[in-house]
């Protein structure tokens, strides 16, 4: 394949898919002044509303904070268009969060979030980089392969179509035909990585009778014992998006009844807040959640002007949130090599990749737990989790450092370094020779967003203590970055 190590780099680029990932590498090709055109399979309506080609729409979905601050380097309106279109202003540290340990302190304020549905959160993306000078969309275009033209590609559509571009970026999610693709092109087959937990999603979207919003959301984390969680999360127009998730045997079915599922979580909030609370629209089920990430790049031979982002080159557990904010920090990359004065297109793919490292190992590694294997960690990791456990407990106790330190690795804001801190370790020092603490109560919030339903007897919802008492030093399984917020 030949070689495109020159100097000012590709000018006329094609993206393949119009969800995030494909929107903000978009952005960053139009910000370094190139011309851009997407190709996209669906039609595109000019209502935010769920869509075939992304089938994880009726899901909820968070915006890391690292994935905002991106995301609003190439798009400067992002946080006031999002808030124009009702998103709601979330801060994660004080929001109820029922962790590993039972609740987490709620009175640190940390990193806000800015929640909505996900077609509503696409649909500004969209309207923002369609805004944008240079960008051009071809709907209903769906892209059936690639073929050497020049110096570039010609892109192939299934309606007999093609597009001429000398970078391809594929964002076609989960269900990319690259490894085909490439095949065809004469390069051996990409073997992806995979750790599949087999995590189940149900979700529903709910409000109050009388229209009123709730006032924050609510976490109930899972445990490799208690395989079951759950959220509700504030979103626009009055909503509480409602997620029942589970592993392996305990996924949510079709025929879930979501108050009977949440009512078995390790506390029972969810259900609950859910029995005040209407459903609208039905209950969406989704089950590809596995962690894959391909390998491209890594080898010789990755062919110029060719590049993969966002869930098509790496795919995550969702519950860790962490896909678009990946996708963001990609188009970032994109933006400074386009910009930069020496173009290749494998050195490029690898910091592509890269963007995904610390991300993947906080995935897998939680999911290695839920599959039961840890054992077979190498001793770097069961001492790196061990320490991270120890941590946790810290966190439990209301250490601030500790709280931060999680925060900031959950939203992608920090290096897992900062868990080694002088302080942290003085801290835990400290810790093992006071005598244990009590984990912190519910937090009072939770009550006022239990409002007794028809036939529900007030005691159920007046409840505002921790259902059972537990030390913090009691509990024995690991606080992963997943437990921060
Ligand atoms: C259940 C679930 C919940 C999630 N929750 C979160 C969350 O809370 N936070 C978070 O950050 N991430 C979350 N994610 C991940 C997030 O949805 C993705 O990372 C994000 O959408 C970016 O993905 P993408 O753009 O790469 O691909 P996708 O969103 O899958 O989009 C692919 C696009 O390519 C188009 N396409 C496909 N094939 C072709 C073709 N041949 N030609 C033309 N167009 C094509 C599709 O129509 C679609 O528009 C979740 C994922 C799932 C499954």
């Amino acid at each position: 394949m030949s070689s495109d190590r020159t100097a000012g780099g590709p000018q006329v680029v094609v993206v393949v898919g119009a969800s995030l990932a494909g929107l903000l590498a978009a952005a960053a090709a139009a910000q370094a002044g190139r011309a851009v055109t997407v190709l996209e399979r669906d039609e595109l309506t000019g209502n935010p509303q769920p869509r075939k080609g992304v089938a994880q729409s009726s899901q909820p979905h968070v915006l890391l904070h690292r994935g905002l601050l991106d995301a609003t380097t190439l798009l400067p309106g992002l946080p006031r268009a999002l808030l124009d279109a009702g998103a709601v202003r979330i801060d994660t540290g004080t929001m109820p969060w029922f962790g590993p340990h039972g609740w987490q302190p709620s009175w640190i304020s940390s990193f806000d979030v800015l929640s909505l549905t996900r077609p509503r959160l696409e649909h500004v993306v969209r309207t923002l980089v369609l805004g944008l000078p240079g960008v051009r969309v071809r709907t209903g275009s769906r892209v059936d392969g690639l073929q050497r033209d020049g110096v570039g590609w010609r892109v192939r559509c299934a309606d007999g179509g093609s597009v001429w571009g000398d970078l391809v970026v594929d964002a076609s999610g989960r269900g990319s035909r690259m490894p085909s693709w490439l095949a065809a092109l004469g390069h051996p087959r990409d073997e992806p990585e995979t750790v599949d937990a087999n995590l189940g999603y149900a979700s529903r979207l709910y409000r109050r009778p009388d229209g009123a919003p709730l006032p924050t959301g609510i976490v109930v984390q899972a445990t490799p014992e208690v395989p079951r969680g759950g959220l509700g999360l504030p979103v626009e127009d009055g909503g509480w998006m409602v997620l029942a998730s589970g592993y392996g045997a305990d996924r949510p079915g079709r025929d879930v009844d979501l108050r009977q599922y949440l009512a078995t979580l390790r506390d029972p909030v969810l259900a609950e807040v859910l029995a005040g609370l209407e459903p609208v629209g039905k209950v969406s089920l989704h089950r590809q959640t596995g962690n894959r990430r391909h390998r491209y790049g890594l080898r010789r031979g990755w062919p110029s002007g060719l590049l993969v982002v966002g869930d098509a080159l790496c795919a995550f557990n969702p519950l860790y949130g962490q896909g678009i904010a990946v996708g963001a920090g990609q188009a970032r990359v994109l933006r400074d090599a386009l910009g930069g004065r020496r173009w290749s297109s494998p050195r490029v793919q690898r910091r592509l990749r890269r963007v995904a490292d610390f991300p993947w190992s906080v995935a897998t590694g939680e999911d290695l737990r839920y599959l039961g294997m840890t054992g077979s960690a190498s001793w770097l990791r069961r001492l790196s989790d061990a320490w991270t456990t120890e941590v946790g407990f810290l966190l439990m106790a209301g250490d601030r450092r500790a709280f931060r330190t999680f925060s900031r690795l959950y939203h992608l804001m920090g290096s897992p370094l900062e868990l080694l801190h002088p302080a942290l370790v003085l801290a835990a020092v400290r810790r093992h020779r006071r005598p244990a603490t009590a984990a912190p109560p519910r937090p009072a919030v939770v009550a006022s967003m239990i409002v007794p339903g028809p036939g529900q007897a007030q005691s159920s919802a007046g409840r505002s203590g921790p259902p059972r008492a537990r030390t913090v030093s009691s509990v024995s399984t690991s606080a992963g970055p997943s437990s921060g917020r």
